[in-house]
Order: C-alpha cells, then sequence, then structure tokens
C-alpha cells in the first residue's frame, strides 16, 4: 500500500486551501494537497500556472493570501524559511564562481558553524553521492551544465533538509544530459529519502521522475496521480491536452450504464462507448477522446461497420517510424483521425497504406471520457 492510498497515513506536507493573490490577481486559487515522506512530488503546468508560488509559499519566502502550510505536523504559515526542515535549489542554482565545488558546497555548513572536521566529511558524502568527488577542486564554469546541476543539489541536500523544493532543476540542461540527469537525480532521492518536490513545466520529466504529480492550470490543480494514473486516466481535457493526448472531440452523454458511458460526439457520425469510471451525468456536455495506440485501421472490405466506435476513413498520410507507423485518417469529422500501430507486412507492403479506404475501431476500454 503506497501512502497516498493508506487512509490513516499522515502526509508530511498539507497544503491546506491556499489561495496566493498579487493584488487583484489570483496566482494559486484554493489549493488543496497532502505530500507524503520520501515521494518525488511534481507540480506541472505550463507557464505562469502557479507552481513556483506554491513553491515559494512552502519554502517560506511568499506568504499565503488565505490557508494553511502543515509540515510534519507543524502550522509553518507564519514561519520564516530558515525556521522550516526546508531547503530550496533554484532555478539558476546560484553557485559562487569565485568558490571551488568544495567550497560551495561547505558554504551553507560554515554558515551554520558546524565543526571543520564534521564539515569536511559531509562535504566528501554527498560529493560522492552526486559522483563530483574528482571535480572537488575546480570552479563552477570548469563545469559542465549537469556537473552544476549536481553541484547545486549537493549545496542543497548537505544541511539535510527534510523538504527538498527544485524549481525545474534541469532545465537548463541539454535533453540528452536531462534524461540522464533525470535518472541520477531519482537514485539521489532514493538513496537520501528526502522528500522532494519539483516544479516543471515538461510532461516527460514529470512522468518519469514522480511518484506523483499535480497537474496545474490557472493556479488551481486539475488532477492528483500518479503517472501511470495521469497518463491512462485524465480527467479533464486540459489534463489529456497537456500531456499530449489527441483525437478529442466534444459531445454529450447520452446515457451511462454499469460504468459504461454512451457519448454522441457533435462531428463523430458513430456511436461512441466507453468504459470510465468517472461520474457524469446524462445530457453532461463532455469531451471524447482515444489515443493514437488504441486505435485499430484495417481494410474497409465494404462489409457492415460495427455498431458502436468504428469510423470509415481514408489514408492521407503515413509517417514510418520502425516498427509502428502513424496513420492520419480521413474520415469526414474536421480532424484527421491519428492512428499508429504495428507495421504488418505483407508481401512487403504494409496492411494499409496511402489512399487506401480503412475501418478506424476500438473497444470500449480504449476511450476516454473527459469533462471541460
Ligand atoms: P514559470 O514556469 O514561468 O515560472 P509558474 O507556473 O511558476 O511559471 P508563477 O511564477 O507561480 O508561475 O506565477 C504565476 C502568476 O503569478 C504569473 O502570472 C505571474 O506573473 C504572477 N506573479 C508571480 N509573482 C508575482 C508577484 N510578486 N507580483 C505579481 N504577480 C506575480
Amino acid at each position: 500500500l503506497e501512502p497516498w492510498e493508506d487512509p490513516n497515513a499522515a502526509p508530511y506536507v498539507r497544503i491546506d486551501g491556499v489561495t496566493k493573490r498579487f493584488g487583484d490577481f489570483t496566482a494559486v486559487d484554493d489549493v488543496d494537497l497532502s505530500i507524503y515522506r520520501s515521494e518525488l512530488f511534481c507540480l506541472l503546468g505550463a507557464s505562469g500556472c502557479g507552481k513556483t508560488t506554491l513553491l515559494r509559499m512552502l519554502a517560506g519566502f511568499e506568504r499565503p493570501s488565505n490557508g494553511r502550510i502543515l509540515i510534519d505536523g507543524q502550522d509553518v504559515t507564519d514561519q520564516a524559511p530558515y525556521e522550516r526542515p526546508v531547503n530550496m535549489m533554484f532555478q539558476s542554482y546560484a553557485l559562487f564562481p569565485h568558490m571551488t565545488v568544495e567550497q560551495n558546497v561547505a558554504y551553507g555548513l560554515k554558515q551554520d558553524r558546524v565543526q571543520k572536521d564534521e564539515i569536511k566529511r559531509r562535504v566528501h558524502q554527498l560529493l560522492e553521492l552526486v559522483q563530483l568527488d574528482p571535480w572537488a577542486k575546480r570552479k563552477p564554469h570548469q563545469l559542465s551544465g549537469g556537473q552544476r546541476q549536481r553541484v547545486a543539489l549537493a549545496r542543497a541536500l548537505v544541511k539535510r533538509p527534510k523538504l527538498l523544493l527544485l524549481d525545474e532543476p534541469l532545465a537548463a540542461l541539454d535533453k540528452k544530459l536531462r534524461e540522464q540527469t533525470q535518472f541520477e537525480l531519482m537514485n539521489i532521492q532514493d538513496e537520501v529519502g528526502v522528500t522532494f518536490v519539483v516544479v516543471t513545466h515538461d510532461q516527460e520529466e514529470a512522468m518519469t521522475l514522480s511518484t506523483r504529480m499535480a497537474v496545474m492550470d490557472k493556479g488551481r490543480v486539475q488532477q492528483v496521480g500518479t503517472p501511470t494514473e495521469i497518463y491512462e486516466f485524465p480527467r479533464t481535457r486540459f489534463t489529456a491536452d497537456f500531456i499530449g493526448s489527441i483525437n478529442m472531440f466534444e459531445g454529450t452523454v447520452q446515457g451511462v450504464y454499469d460504468g459504461r458511458v454512451r457519448v454522441t460526439a457533435d462531428s463523430v457520425p458513430c456511436a461512441l462507448e466507453v468504459d470510465s469510471p468517472l461520474q457524469v451525468q446524462d445530457g453532461q456536455r463532455v469531451w471524447f477522446s482515444v489515443r493514437p495506440e488504441k486505435l485499430r485501421a484495417r481494410r474497409d472490405d465494404g462489409g457492415d461497420l460495427p455498431a458502436v466506435n468504428a469510423l470509415r476513413g481514408m489514408v492521407r498520410d503515413v509517417a514510418y517510424m520502425g516498427d509502428t507507423s502513424i496513420f492520419r485518417i480521413d474520415c469526414g469529422i474536421g480532424e484527421l483521425v491519428e492512428v499508429l500501430q504495428p507495421n504488418v507486412f505483407r508481401s512487403r507492403e504494409r496492411e494499409v497504406d496511402w489512399d487506401d479506404p480503412v475501418i478506424v475501431e476500438w473497444s470500449t476500454d480504449a476511450g476516454l471520457v473527459l469533462t471541460e
């Protein structure tokens, strides 16, 4: 049982009805979140959605206009940053350029007047953890972006915060290094067991890193869940869109029975049936979506069309991707329907190809019902 599934588990961080207004602009709007010990929790959202402001309130750099923040059961809403068991790693890393790696990491401990031997021990422990031992005597400008990022991480961890806040920790790295560093970050988090809250606008990063994530839009939390839950069962159009769903159609619920929802989409001629955990009502306006990999396109042999979840169309584009191909199919419903399927070669031809008439079909557990 994961802690967030356990009704008796006490959250390590509780964000309780928190709102932040700047003048008459609401940057964070009535957010409730529970984050558990040793989680790597991501706040995911587009620029300006309020995720940094929420992180700064956890750190104590901003005070909520309403609501409370509890850490380990203690109300810290009115505490200054230094009174909280929290450390924050900023977007720019903010390393001291004239100090060596070692001195950068040691800085906070020196300020706290920790004993010299103890400083030495802890700095080297951390440098080993982030694999920077060989670079201890270098200065930041002599390091790569990824190495600088790890110095910043070591510096943030050396004071042993219970909660580490990271604002876009990997944003300055190029794609390859970012992917590699994601795994390092996960390993380090695993080893030190500190609770991490990470702000990112990158959905792939959030999917890779997090135990759970909160998808944010316009200061509000749209959905909280594990990467699998968010990917498999987005609840709103915003969340689905943000994690890259396509094939979305607006429509109306025309019946709900036994967890199965029937939807009539405005532009789609066939009946749509979906097994959906969502509580929706007859007549409710919703969105219907189905992922490209859950659709199947087969050559139209002129037979009857299945009664539900099937469309006739014509292949307009094929993008060959090696073991799979992406087909863009004109089903006469305004936008092209995208289908991704494994390549089946018959006498060195694809099963379906350019300009083929096809039937696109899918099962009732493949679709999604999304609310606005
Ligand atoms: P980004 O990824 O671009 O940093 P974000 O999701 O982290 O975006 P925030 O930095 O939290 O967004 O900002 C949310 C909104 O609040 C933005 O519209 C921003 O302009 C506004 N905002 C943030 N700080 C202040 C401030 N001190 N005064 C006025 N408005 C602010």
